[in-house]
């Protein structure tokens, strides 16, 4: 055997995983197809507090988050988070993504540049995989293989190992020149800005990430670039944009809904790849160093040969269950409080998001990437939610 894991994609997820299994012992070998890590990357650079303990990178951050304000359709305002919290970091991904690479190298994972995979097999001892190289193709035999190759993952449709639930469309620019408030991001919603879903602005550092993300069947025919341009020049918000000159723009899919066979003998998916991404906010960031810290003592103990085949297909078999079960509650109640709503239901929420009492009880509870205890003690708690808490319970409990 050449290498314990061969790990496909160098992305922050890829890199955390070849890292923690290089620590654990195992020998690694990453595979990047980029010459350069970081680039092209598609993300408005959020890292939730957790993710961030994970890897310790907070010299990275460009702009600490510790508020948001967000705008109902009809401009209704809810601000919320206070200075003495920060709630999420908006970091510069570049640099983020190298720094988790290179402690992988440090580690003791060969990395190869310009590389990716032409053909794989696997069977009961082993997987081989044929890799384009610079130096001309070459056959590596491992242990396990590992997909952590993006939301178009190779790996995944090489061994048919199911699709995303959902791929949400993301489009971004980065802008000088926005009017925002510092530390505070912005979210916008209605269905000509965001059907279904919102566009936001995020600070970061000198500039502004502005981006929307939308599921195409709700788009009826427009293009992710067309919203953005009408949150930016034809909205009530307008004047906040009327500075704004393009620095960069990104566009890529937001894959969200665990795979079916995230793991399939000695090939398992993490990351985008396995469609880990928050179906709330789109991070993906969090939920997939989140999925490598679960998964690895498994991983390194089937190399080892402490587990059967068997046995690890029923732990991960278990684990994967538990994040299926809360991506779709998630998924759940931001259909019913957001992508099945039209804007006048959306206005009436943002009309009692507004009062003092649910704001700060979205303060006391609200966890950008966990939504669903506000939601919950919302549901309850806020008597002008008892006609939606019917809708959202069903659908939580058997969506
Ligand atoms: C507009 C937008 C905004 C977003 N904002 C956020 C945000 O604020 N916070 C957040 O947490 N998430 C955000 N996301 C999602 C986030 O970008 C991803 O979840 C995250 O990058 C996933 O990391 P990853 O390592 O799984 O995959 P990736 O970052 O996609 O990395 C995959 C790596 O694999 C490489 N690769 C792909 N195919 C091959 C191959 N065949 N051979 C070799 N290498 C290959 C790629 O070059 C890449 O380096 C956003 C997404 C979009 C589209």
């Amino acid at each position: 055997m050449d290498y314990d894991f061969v790990v496909i994609g160098a992305g922050p997820v890829g890199s955390l995983l070849a890292q923690r299994l290089t620590q654990g012992g195992a020998s690694v070998l990453i595979i990047e197809e980029h010459a350069q890590i970081g680039r092209p990357f598609q993300c408005a650079g959020l890292v939730n507090p957790e993710a961030m303990e994970i890897v310790g990178l907070h010299d990275t951050v460009l702009t600490p988050i510790w508020g948001a304000r967000i705008h109902g359709p009809s401009g209704e305002v809810v601000s919320i988070g206070s200075t003495d919290t920060v709630r999420t970091w908006s970091v510069c991904r570049k640099l983020f993504d190298e720094s988790i690479l290179e402690s992988a190298v440090d580690s003791g994972a060969d990395l190869w540049l310009s590389s990716s995979p032409i053909s794989a097999e696997q069977d009961d001892s082993e997987v081989s995989i044929k890799i384009s190289t610079p130096d001309g193709e070459k056959t590596v035999r491992c242990s396990m293989l590992c997909g952590a190759d993006g939301a178009h993952s190779w790996v995944r449709r090489r061994f048919r190992m199911g699709r995303p639930k959902e791929m949400i469309v993301g489009f971004q620019i980065e802008v000088s020149g926005y009017v925002g408030e510092e530390g505070k991001l912005d979210m916008y919603t209605g269905s000509e800005i965001a059907p279904g879903f919102f566009a936001w602005a995020i600070p970061s550092g000198d500039t502004t990430r502005i981006g929307v993300w939308s599921k195409a069947e709700l788009l009826e025919g427009k293009s992710p670039e067309q919203l953005l341009k009408t949150l930016m020049y034809n909205s009530q918000w307008s004047h906040r944009f009327s500075d704004c000159r393009e620095v960069g723009r990104f566009c890529g899919p937001v894959p969200s809904g665990l795979v079916k066979r995230p793991l399939k003998g000695r090939v398992m998916l993490f990351g985008d790849a396995a469609g880990l991404c928050k179906p709330t906010t789109g991070g993906g960031i969090g939920p997939g160093f989140k999925h490598v810290e679960t998964m690895i003592s498994d991983l390194l103990r089937r190399v080892e040969g402490e587990l059967t085949q068997v046995q690890l297909d029923s732990i991960v078999a278990e684990k994967h269950k538990s994040i299926r079960k809360d991506q779709g509650r998630a998924k759940a109640l931001r259909d019913a409080f957001l992508t099945q709503m039209g804007d006048e239901e959306l206005d009436q929420v943002f009309s009692v998001w507004s009062k003092p009492e649910v704001t700060e009880l979205i303060n006391e509870v609200g966890e950008i990437e966990n939504p669903i205890p506000l939601g919950i003690r919302m549901l309850r708690e806020v008597p002008e939610f008892k006609s939606l808490a019917r809708r959202a319970v069903k659908a939580v409990l058997w969506g």
